[in-house]
């Protein structure tokens, strides 16, 4: 039971040992978080693991526009700093690199999966002016579109709102998010072990990202609106031009497209396995129900150990910042810890705080709950938890086999 995927409530009436939040299971409980409580640093932790002390509060409101900066200005500033960096000849540069890629490969998949993602969802700013709302939203979703190489917002809404959102096709071979992941093999049905070798052999196969770069650019130059497909171009022959004109073909390499196509697509992959339990309770497809039951909250954390034991502290200190913080840059970031929050209420503009409105919305609804809200505690367990709940699946019927095999559509992971 304890490493089961999901809960729900006929799961909990067969253990018997419901009583309401009373309830502990390590997919269920704080108490992970809340042993580190007397630590300093407490907003940083919470930012980190996703995760509130109980009755904690932000510190501030942050406008969401400081997301909009932190995204695509601060890639920006890092595709300088990287340029500078080669552009010095230091040896330095060879060990700096590597720290802009993770937080590039971060910023670039933060401006896709929270802002462009809130883009379409029509809530990113909320200036008071109808028009100028939807005509700011609108720019800086082309403008991450253009940047990043994915999907313009009017593709994405159509995946997204009008496909992963729907109950008939969410983590279904239907849905237009999910396609990719269904298309690499992750189909429901398998061992566990077959999940994790497929896992690696995509990751470490430069076809995959070729493929992946391929989609891409074929999706903004080829398949996109007019207006879409001409930015995209323009930047392109910016891109090339600028390399030509300053020599600086290693850099363009080096600093923008690691990140962007490498980077990007690696930690795409991870993060999409993670989101959802793919293929998994097609008995209820279209059931409120099924929406938690096939998500979980995403935390990045380890029970802190005994004061006494100073070695496993040490352990714990150099687990949070060489495992998990790097997970939350470059994986985990923005909003998608609480993706499972996000999907029981999309329309919510908490989706800044979302660390606070999963653990608020839990606490409000923990006695009339149908299904309970489940989260795993490190990047590999919600991967783990993925793949059990789809190797404990039925593999899919005819009926589905033949809807994937219908799907045309293209997304990017
Ligand atoms: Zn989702
Ligand atoms: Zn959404």
């Amino acid at each position: 039971m304890d490493n089961s995927f999901y809960l729900n409530q006929q799961d909990i009436e067969q253990q018997s040992c419901y009583e309401g939040r009373k309830y502990e299971n390590r997919h269920t409980t704080f108490n992970i978080r809340t042993s580190a409580g007397h630590l300093p640093l407490q907003r940083f932790l919470t930012w980190l693991s996703g995760c509130p002390l109980p009755g904690q509060i932000p510190a501030f409101k942050r406008p969401p526009i400081t997301q909009v900066a932190d995204t695509i200005g601060l890639f920006l500033v890092l595709m300088v700093v990287g340029v500078i960096l080669l552009e010095s000849a230091n040896p330095i540069a060879y060990i700096g690199l590597p720290l802009i890629w993770l937080l590039a490969t971060g910023r670039a998949r933060k401006s896709f999966i929270t802002i462009a993602h809130q883009v379409v969802h029509a809530q990113l700013l909320t200036v008071k002016k109808k028009r100028a709302r939807e005509f700011l939203n609108l720019a800086v979703g082309e403008l991450i579109g253009v940047l990043f190489w994915v999907p313009s917002p009017d593709k994405y809404f159509q995946s997204h709102v009008r496909s992963h959102h729907k109950l008939l096709e969410l983590a279904t071979p239907l849905d237009q998010d999910g396609i990719s992941i269904f298309r690499l093999g992750f189909l429901p049905g398998k061992s566990k072990r077959d999940y994790w070798l497929l896992l690696a052999k995509h990751l470490a196969n430069p076809l995959f990202y070729i493929k992946e770069t391929f989609i891409r650019m074929r999706l903004r130059l080829l398949s996109s609106g007019p207006l879409q497909r001409l930015a995209s171009w323009v930047f392109l022959v910016s891109l090339l031009g600028a390399a030509y004109t300053y020599n600086g073909w290693q850099a363009l390499m080096l600093v923008y497209c690691v990140p962007v196509f490498i980077g990007f697509s690696l930690s795409g992959l991870i993060q999409g396995l993670g989101e959802h339990g793919w293929g998994v309770k097609m008995d209820i497809v279209g059931k409120l129900a099924r929406v938690l039951p096939v998500s979980q909250g995403r935390f990045l954390f380890d029970a802190f150990p005994a004061p006494s034991n100073r070695i496993a502290q040490l352990k714990w200190w150099s687990r949070l910042i060489t495992y998990h913080l790097p997970a939350r840059i470059a994986i985990l970031n923005g909003d998608v810890q609480h993706h499972d929050w996000h999907h029981c209420d999309p329309r919510s503009l908490r989706w800044t705080e979302s660390v606070y409105a999963r653990a608020d919305s839990i606490e409000q609804s923990a006695e009339d709950r149908h299904c309970i809200a489940t989260h795993s505690w490190s990047l590999l367990e919600s991967l783990e938890r993925s793949f059990d709940a789809m190797s404990k699946a039925p593999p899919l019927t005819k009926h589905w086999k033949d809807q994937l095999d219908r799907n045309n559509e293209v997304h990017v992971i």
